[in-house]
C-alpha cells in the first residue's frame, strides 16, 4: 500500500501558489483575495473556514471572514453577495454550506458571480466543466485531481465508481474522471443511495472514490486487490482522546481497506488538505484573470 499523502502533496503546491502569489503582489500592488461568508455557528463549517482563511495568510492571500447570525434573511444575504460581486478588490467569494433551512443554497450559489466563484458551485462553471472549458472546478474534486497528477496514477481506461452524487464532490468527481483529459479518461460508474447491489458495483473498481458521509461505509470485501481508494468522507465525532473534544474519520474503513490498496488516502491528511488547495489555485486564477478576463 502506498499514502496518497495529502499533507506532502498539499504542502509542495502552496509552495508555488505563494511564490506565484507574490508575483502577482508585485505586478498588481495587491495580493490575491479571497471573502468567505459564514452563516450561523455549525461547528465543522467554522473549522473549515478558518482553515481557509489560515490558508490565505500563510501563501500571502489577503482574506475576509463574513459573518452572520443563523437568522440572516436570504435577502440579506444576497444583496451582500452582490455588492462583493461589484467589488473590484475582491477575486474570489465562498459562501460555506450548508446553510440554514430558511435560504435557499442553489439562489445563493447563483447569486455569485460566475467570475468569482472560486468555489466553481455556479452552474456556469458546472457546465463549463462538463465541456472542458476553463472554468473554476470544485475544489474537492479539483484536490483529488491535482492528487492523482502529482502521483502520476495512470488513470486511462481504468474502471472508476464514485459513490455519492452530490453537486460539490460525487457529480463534478465522476464528470473530471471521465473527461478526454490526465488524469482521466476513466470509465466511470456514478453510484448514490439508490444503486442497487452497491458493493458489487464497487468490488469492480480500479479506482474508488468515497463521497458519502458515512463512516466506515467502504469495507474490505468491497474492494479489488490493488484498487487505488480516495476517501472524502470527513464524519466528527466527539471525542475524549484528543484536544480539540473531535475525532475525524472518513467514509472507508481505512486499517483493513488500505491492506487491498495500492494507493490509499488517509483521513485526516488526504483529501481534506487537497480541497483547500483547489480553493488556493482557484483563487489566484481569479486574482490574476487566466479563467476569465
Ligand atoms: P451529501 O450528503 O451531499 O451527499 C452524500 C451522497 O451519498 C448522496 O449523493 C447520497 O446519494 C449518497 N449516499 C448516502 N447514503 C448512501 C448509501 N447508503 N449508499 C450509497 N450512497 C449513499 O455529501 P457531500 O457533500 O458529497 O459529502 C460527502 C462526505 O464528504 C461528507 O462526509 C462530507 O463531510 C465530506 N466532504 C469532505 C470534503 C473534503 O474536503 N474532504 C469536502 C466536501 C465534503
Amino acid at each position: 500500500m502506498n499514502l496518497l499523502d495529502g499533507k506532502l502533496v498539499s504542502a509542495k503546491i502552496k509552495e508555488d501558489i505563494k511564490l506565484e502569489a507574490a508575483e502577482f503582489a508585485a505586478k498588481s500592488g495587491r495580493k490575491p483575495h479571497l471573502v468567505a461568508i459564514l452563516v450561523g455557528n455549525d461547528g465543522g463549517s467554522e473549522t473549515y473556514v478558518a482553515s481557509k482563511m489560515r490558508n490565505c495568510e500563510l501563501v500571502g492571500f489577503e482574506s475576509t471572514n463574513i459573518r452572520y447570525d443563523e437568522s440572516v434573511s436570504e435577502i440579506e444575504l444576497i444583496a451582500k453577495i452582490k455588492e462583493i460581486n461589484e467589488d473590484a478588490t475582491v477575486d474570489g467569494l465562498i459562501v460555506q454550506l450548508p446553510l440554514p433551512k430558511h435560504i435557499d443554497p442553489d439562489k445563493v450559489t447563483e447569486a455569485i458571480d460566475y467570475k468569482k466563484d472560486v468555489d466553481g458551485f455556479h452552474p456556469i462553471n458546472l457546465g463549463r466543466m462538463q465541456r472542458n472549458l476553463p472554468c473554476f472546478i470544485p475544489a474537492t474534486p479539483y484536490g483529488i485531481m491535482l492528487m492523482l497528477e502529482h502521483y502520476k496514477i495512470d488513470t486511462a481506461g481504468k474502471k472508476a465508481v464514485v459513490i455519492g452524487r452530490s453537486n460539490i464532490v460525487g457529480s463534478p468527481m465522476s464528470i473530471l474522471l471521465a473527461r478526454n483529459s490526465n488524469p482521466g479518461n476513466c470509465t466511470v460508474t456514478l453510484t448514490h443511495s439508490r444503486t442497487e447491489n452497491l458493493p458489487a458495483e464497487v468490488l469492480e473498481a480500479d479506482i474508488i472514490v468515497a463521497a458519502i458521509g458515512k463512516k466506515n461505509f467502504v469495507t474490505e470485501d468491497m474492494v479489488k486487490e490493488g484498487a487505488i481508494v480516495i476517501d472524502v468522507g470527513i464524519n466528527r465525532e466527539t471525542s475524549t482522546e484528543t484536544k480539540s473534544g473531535f475525532k475525524l474519520y472518513g467514509d472507508v474503513d481505512f486499517e483493513n481497506v488500505a491492506a487491498k490498496a495500492s494507493w490509499i488516502t488517509p483521513v485526516p491528511g488526504g483529501v481534506g488538505l487537497m480541497t483547500i488547495v483547489g480553493l488556493l489555485k482557484n483563487t489566484l486564477e481569479a486574482a490574476k484573470g487566466t479563467i476569465y478576463s
